[in-house]
């Protein structure tokens, strides 16, 4: 069977650091097997949903390099709901009920104080036909809640947690439909991946016991259950999910110069067992995609460490991918030349100006002006000249090491540390390096 997972976010805001790794996951897992990974737009809420989310989540998807392949919005699958909602009517599975919001929360507060857990009670059950029609008649329109079969645990082997047993009577009967009509997550959810042949549900902790609920609704339906694996959760290096964490979507990240195959990379291994790798090869990174390493702690993300893996990506970036955002005139040799220097790859420009000047004067002694006089008549021009001007120096003057090189680096690029002067000075050109010897020595 083809495995098929989906990602299935709510767009009222935009996708933060956990939902980009559980995106990645539910991507990595259909790779993997060769399957397909759905976009699902979680949009019954019409009230809080809107079309900038949703456009701002295929956008970093994209971004991303995780490219769906289907995408559904519920908004526009009302009528499976509907009629999903009637096989469940018929089959008595669903019921009416009436308390409102606050008298809910009184039965909680009760139970609660008498040291119970707040489980609705039910009361809507013993309600008569006659009872409902009154309700009818006064206008009040009903809500209906999911009747749970109480009779056996529900089961599951987690892909993550491994088996998970839920005594369904320890669960509300949620509630699938409001009064007016409209529909809550879990039903739909549901249906969705029923008919949408998915295979494997993957998602975060907080939805474990929806998943117990949700076990139930598969089989009332007469679909197959999916498995199911929750990951625990992610938070900041703060220990939770800190507001601005959980409020940066990709465009803060990108802004920042973090390259999309840093966040993969980091992502795709926080929380699991495997090292955290710069690697940027995504066939490669998805071929040790494993489940069973992934652990019950929540999966720290840290700035730092995204960091020094964007550092790291950046350095084993080709030009190809990044010549758009590179300084007018940086060739793939410019690239290549500064590229280990990078943290990120907007800070080629810096180095960059190094070789199209002008460069910051520096003050030499008289002794090293000498030198670089004699720098400048030793410069010749060959298919490698930093080390022919070097041996050339090293011979001339009987200088090595640092006071060999260090003076020629501060002459020809204004300061003492920087890109390999073997990949630099091709790049300045024989003209241009002349006269910044010769104007340092003078
Ligand atoms: N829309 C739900 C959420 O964002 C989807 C959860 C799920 O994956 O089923 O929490």
């Amino acid at each position: 069977m083809t495995t098929i997972t989906r990602f299935a976010p709510s767009p009222t805001g935009r996708l933060h650091v956990g939902n980009i790794r559980t995106a990645l996951h539910n991507w990595m897992l259909a790779k993997q097997a060769g399957g397909r990974f759905l976009l699902r737009i979680d949009d019954t809420d019409a009230e809080r949903s809107r079309e900038e989310y949703v456009d701002s989540i295929r956008a970093d998807l994209a971004w991303l390099g995780l490219d769906p392949n289907g995408e559904e919005r519920q908004s526009a699958r009302l009528a499976h709901y509907e009629a999903a909602f009637e096989t469940l009517r018929a089959a008595g599975r669903v019921y009416r009920c009436y308390e409102t919001a606050l008298e809910l929360e009184l039965k909680r507060k009760i139970l609660l104080g008498r040291g119970l857990p707040p489980i609705y009670d039910r009361a809507a059950l013993a309600l008569t036909e006659a009872d409902h029609v009154a309700k009818a008649a006064e206008g009040i329109a009903p809500h209906w809640r999911f009747h749970l079969d109480h009779d056996e645990p529900i089961a599951w082997d987690d892909g993550v947690r491994g088996a998970q047993k839920f005594d369904p009577a320890q669960l509300s009967d949620p509630v699938v439909r409001r009064a007016d009509g409209s529909w809550l997550y879990m039903l739909p959810s549901a249906v969705d991946d029923i008919e949408m042949g998915v295979t494997d549900v993957l998602r975060g902790e907080d939805h474990v016991s929806n998943t117990a609920v949700q076990v139930q609704m598969f089989t009332a339906l007469g679909g197959p259950v999916p498995r199911f694996a929750h990951e625990a959760l992610l938070v900041g290096s703060e220990g939770k999910l800190s507001k601005r964490l959980g409020a940066l979507g990709c465009d803060a990240f990108r802004e920042r110069g973090i390259e999309p195959e840093a966040l993969v990379a980091l992502l795709a291994r926080i929380g699991t067992s495997l090292p955290v790798e710069p690697i940027a090869d995504r066939d490669a990174l998805v071929a040790t995609f494993d489940l069973s390493t992934f652990g019950r702690a929540p999966a720290r993300f840290d700035d730092a460490e995204l960091e020094r893996v964007n550092a790291a990506i950046v350095h084993q970036l080709g030009f190809a991918p990044v010549r758009d955002r590179l300084p007018s005139g940086m060739d793939e040799a410019g690239w290549h030349a500064v590229r280990p220097n990078l943290s990120h790859v907007g800070e080629a420009d810096e180095w960059w100006r190094l070789v199209t000047g002008p460069i910051a004067p520096v003050d030499f002694t008289d002794e090293d002006r000498a030198y670089l006089d004699e720098a400048a008549r030793l410069l010749e021009w060959g298919d490698d000249p930093w080390h022919a001007l070097t041996a050339a120096l090293k011979q001339a003057t009987g200088r090595k090491g640092k006071p060999l090189f260090l003076p020629l680096r501060r002459a020809l690029t204004g300061m003492d540390h920087g890109p390999d002067m073997a990949e630099l000075l091709p790049l300045i050109g024989e003209n241009e390096a002349r006269a910044r010897l010769e104007s340092a020595a003078r």
